[in-house]
């Protein structure tokens, strides 16, 4: 199948949203552009279940990679990408989520314009989209939140010196607050949170493994969270703090496994 408004011809690049996990959660257009790739290079917590979707042969990368532990550079990836092009293959690049959400995509989509290589952008469905959908909660709400601020939770030494998050402005906002890579730093954010003024009773909910059957989900407030123990929170996790997450009381699990509805629809609010 081809898309509507996008062409896939050789020597072109696909920068793909691969959804938060469950393989149906990617879109038709970056299904079909899967279909079509001769290689993939794919992120850590893109679901490698998708390169089924892939004709047989296709080249696979994984340049997975952790902040201030890379396997691949920022650099090798586009030099990846842009081999593949000029060698006059159609290369998807597979991100998970979103690829306009923390997943560099302008360090990346400058590199192919500098390069001269056409390529094309198909979003993905962000975590923090998914998560609303797996709790059943709104992010943005008439009576309870204004709107939403996605953040990352995991300050790289580069990134924390050269533009911090701040924490105690945020605090004020009264939207929800979506907190990408954030379980580590759980502790210190909720207390620079409360330092702010935000209300110890504001809940809280940390979902691991979005749309997987391996989902989970916790719930409590603000004032649990900054004497956490994150080490038994499994990754990735979203974080969710904000009036729209409801009333949790209480710190409890609920497996996708454990959930007659399945992981899409599991719920414990
Ligand atoms: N581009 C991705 C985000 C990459 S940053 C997106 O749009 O979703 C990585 C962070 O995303 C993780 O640390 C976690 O906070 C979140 N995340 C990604 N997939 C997730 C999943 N299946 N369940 C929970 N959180 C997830």
């Amino acid at each position: 199948m081809v898309s509507e408004n996008t062409t896939f011809p050789p020597g072109f690049v696909s920068i793909v949203g691969a959804g938060p996990g469950a393989i149906d959660l990617i879109t038709l257009r970056g299904r079909a552009a899967l279909g079509e790739a001769q290689v993939v290079i794919h992120d850590a917590l893109a679901n490698t279940d998708l390169l089924h979707f892939c004709p047989s042969g296709v080249e696979v990368h994984d340049v997975g990679k952790r902040c201030n532990n890379h396997r691949t550079t920022q650099e090798q990836i586009h030099g990846l990408m842009i081999a593949g092009a000029r060698a006059g293959r159609r290369v998807v690049r597979l991100k998970g989520g979103d690829p306009a959400v923390f997943a560099r995509l302008s360090e990346e989509a400058a590199a192919l314009e500098a390069a001269g290589v056409p390529f094309e952008i198909i979003p993905g469905v962000t975590a923090a989209c998914a998560t609303a959908a797996a709790l059943g909660v709104s992010l943005t709400s008439r009576d309870l939140a204004p709107g939403t601020v996605f953040v990352t939770g995991h300050e790289c030494a580069s990134r924390a010196a050269a533009n911090p998050v701040d924490w105690a402005a945020l605090a004020k906002l009264n939207m929800t607050l979506c907190v990408y890579m954030g379980v580590r730093e759980l502790p210190a954010i909720a207390e620079k949170l409360l330092a702010a003024g935000m209300s110890t009773e504001t809940p809280l909910t940390i979902v691991s493994n979005v749309s997987r059957l391996n989902e989970s989900v916790r719930n409590g407030m603000l004032a649990d969270a900054a004497a956490f123990s994150t080490e038994d929170i499994d990754q990735p996790a979203m974080i969710f703090i904000g009036a729209v997450v409801g009333a949790g009381r209480s710190f409890e699990i609920a497996t996708a496994a454990s959930s007659a509805l399945g992981p899409a629809q599991t719920r414990v609010l």
